[in-house]
């Protein structure tokens, strides 16, 4: 999952980005709305933080009505001083999907991008690969009953994979989705990754669930999971 934070002000902003990689997200940060806006262009965000007072010509507003103007835009949470009940009423009116009040507590913003996330995405908060399943919302993964613990680079690689079961992801595809811009590193790092989760949820059990996929990258199934797939598709009462 990556997101945008729109932020000026570099201590919040620094302050966001730390929190919400420490929860496993990828974050970028743009300071202005001008920067957010190129930003939104340039890549498919999961939800953006959008502060309110922006230096420069476009406010924090002014960018909630540009993503809204477009056919599917990410979720957007509201961060501002302004909490009197005009702003609030404002900023949703004109699309937002929360707002939250400055100053606020790290939980609460993690809380509510979490109720976002889930809103947008029917998606379950539970995900199972087999004897496999990641609990999105408590970020808990475990095997045949067994907790496992991962580093969150690690977490949000699996829960993309296992968002996209039996669907080939490319190198590329995971380090745009798992990585924020500010790494220009090599997509190998994919690859030293992949290894790490191997040895956690894979190395110790029969069934191996993480695949490579030749020419590609990975993908993550149960070994007899394509089949079923398929007819689940087609019969387009796919449930997941
Ligand atoms: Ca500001």
């Amino acid at each position: 999952m990556r997101f945008l934070v729109v932020e000026d002000e570099k201590r919040i902003a620094d302050f966001l980005a730390r929190g919400l990689e420490g929860a496993g997200y990828a974050v970028d940060v743009a300071s202005n709305g001008t920067t957010a806006l190129e930003f939104i262009h340039a890549t498919d965000y999961d939800l953006v933080i959008l502060d309110v007072m922006l230096p420069g010509e476009i406010d924090g507003l002014q960018v909630l009505q540009k993503i809204r103007n477009r056919k599917v835009g990410p979720p957007v949470l509201i961060l501002s001083a302004r909490g009197t009940v005009d702003d609030r009423v404002r900023g949703l009116e004109l699309g937002a999907d929360d707002y939250l009040v400055k100053p606020f507590a790290f939980v609460e913003l993690l809380a509510r991008v979490r109720a976002l996330l889930r809103r947008g995405q029917p998606a379950p908060e539970r995900l199972q690969v087999s004897d496999l399943t990641l609990d999105c919302t408590r970020r808990k993964v475990n095997r045949a009953g067994e907790p496992i613990e991962l580093a969150p680079k690690e977490f949000g690689i699996l829960e993309y994979m296992m968002r996209n079961k039996g669907r080939p992801l490319s190198r590329t595809m995971i380090v745009e989705h798992v990585w924020d811009m500010d790494y220009d590193g090599l997509t190998n790092i994919v690859d030293v990754y992949i290894r790490h989760l191997r040895s956690k949820i894979d190395d110790r059990f029969p069934q191996k669930l993480i695949q490579t996929v030749r020419g590609i990258g990975y993908m993550i199934d149960a070994p007899d999971g394509k089949s079923a797939e398929k007819l689940l598709e087609n019969s387009s009462e796919r449930q997941v």
